[in-house]
């Protein structure tokens, strides 16, 4: 049979945009300065940076994902790239996963000194193939790790395109896109950039809403109040483009009676460094809600989205709907550590049946792993009428 021809690339052709870079070294603002937001130098060796890099930071599961694939293919029936461009080899996770792996066989693999030809090892030329790797690990993968379920061999392409992220982090080889939020989150604290007035000032306007709504006179929007159950973390978008759903938690923290707070540092809950690949900017935000919690000895933490689910109308709890638990999605990967992507787990005292997608199971028979944020402290009182909500959002 005559073999298909492959078409054109799907890989994004983008150079290396360097307009924020310019400006911030130009600014020099305090995350360049000190050496934490890193900019691309073009008079540096950065192949050889790069080679250092991946020599320095290979830990086991990345070197386990580099040499465990057997390029069966199969990989491929579950990328949505791939699904989206069938006739294009470059959109299967497998090749996308080899342009990193082939760097490690020839740099760091027996394989690649001893039979080099066979397993396609090679470093990259110069600059324009670090550029190219760019366009690849963050222009087609979205790092859903769907790939890693279907693969025999157990090899995590995600793991693998994080990786390369972090070390082209370093070396300033990212999309414009992504150096400026990286910039916003080490210079605010958040990823848009939002100022600390107009984030209080869009608490207090919520809560002004709020309470025009009808049996609402008293509900509030606490920030920074000590000793509460619940810390409450959001997206910084949430401020940026739709605050209601700031107003939609309170109406629900008020109808369940609940003791919470919102903080006035370390309140955004998005790890930008997930995505991008620093470590240290992720380690930075998330440690920033955790202190924020030590501050104010919350008991436990509510990331945004599990709340916006629960419908705005939910009875009060005490009716004939008793507290619940509701866990949508699996659980497979909720082990209880809270991290960044893992499942939005919240705790509150509703008496409501959340989105169709929810099972709903009775108070106090938690599946496996359906555990709350917990800072450590001790559970609210009343556990009789204290429900987890376990959200994949
Ligand atoms: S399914 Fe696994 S072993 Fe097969 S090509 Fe994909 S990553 Fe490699
Ligand atoms: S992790 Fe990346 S390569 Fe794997 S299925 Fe998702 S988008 Fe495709």
């Amino acid at each position: 049979m005559k073999r298909k021809k492959a078409g054109p690339s799907g890989i994004p052709d983008i150079p290396l945009q360097r307009t924020s870079q310019a400006k911030a070294a130009e600014a020099g603002i305090a995350s360049v300065r000190e050496g934490r937001l890193k900019l691309y130098d073009e008079r540096a060796d950065n192949v050889r940076r790069f080679l250092d890099l991946i020599k320095e930071r290979i830990t086991r599961p990345v070197a386990a994902s580099m040499v465990g694939c057997v390029h069966c293919g199969l990989c491929a029936r579950s990328c949505h790239y791939a699904l989206t461009r069938p006739d294009d080899p470059t959109m299967t996770p497998v090749y996308k996963a080899d342009q990193i792996r082939r760097v490690f066989k020839k740099h760091l693999d027996w394989t690649g000194r001893i039979v080099p030809w066979w397993v396609h090892a090679r470093v990259p030329a110069g600059d324009e193939d670090l550029v190219r790797l760019k366009n690849i690990v963050f222009g087609t993968c979205s790092m859903c790790r769907r790939c890693s379920f279907n693969c025999p061999m157990g090899v995590d392409t995600a793991v693998l395109i994080r990786w390369t992220r972090g070390i082209l982090t370093e070396l300033g080889i990212v999309p414009e896109g992504v150096f400026t939020v990286n910039r916003d989150q080490w210079e605010t604290g958040n990823q848009m950039g939002v100022s600390d007035r107009d984030y209080l000032e869009t608490l207090d306007w919520m809560a002004d809403e709020l309470r025009t709504e009808p049996g609402m006179s008293g509900a509030v929007v606490p920030v920074d109040r000590p000793d509460c159950d619940f810390l409450y973390v959001i997206n910084p978008r949430v401020i940026k483009f739709d605050p209601r759903s700031i107003a939609h938690a309170a109406k629900v923290f008020h109808a369940a009676g609940e003791s919470w707070t919102m903080a006035s540092l370390g309140w955004d809950m998005t790890s930008f460094g997930l995505f991008s690949g620093d470590d240290r900017l992720g380690a930075r935000i998330a440690g920033a809600v955790y202190e924020a919690a030590d501050r104010l000895r919350a008991r436990r933490g509510i990331p945004i989205r599990s709340l916006s689910t629960i419908p705005a109308t939910s009875p009060a709890p005490g009716g004939s709907s008793a507290s619940r638990a509701a866990s949508c999605g699996p659980s497979a990967r909720t082990s209880g550590r809270w991290s960044p992507t893992e499942p939005r787990i919240i705790a509150a005292r509703v008496g409501a049946d959340c989105c169709p997608r929810r099972s709903i199971v009775p108070s106090g028979s938690r599946s496996p792993g359906s555990r709350p944020i917990s800072f450590g402290r001790p559970a609210p009182s009343s556990p009789a009428r204290c429900a987890t909500i376990v959200s994949t959002a």
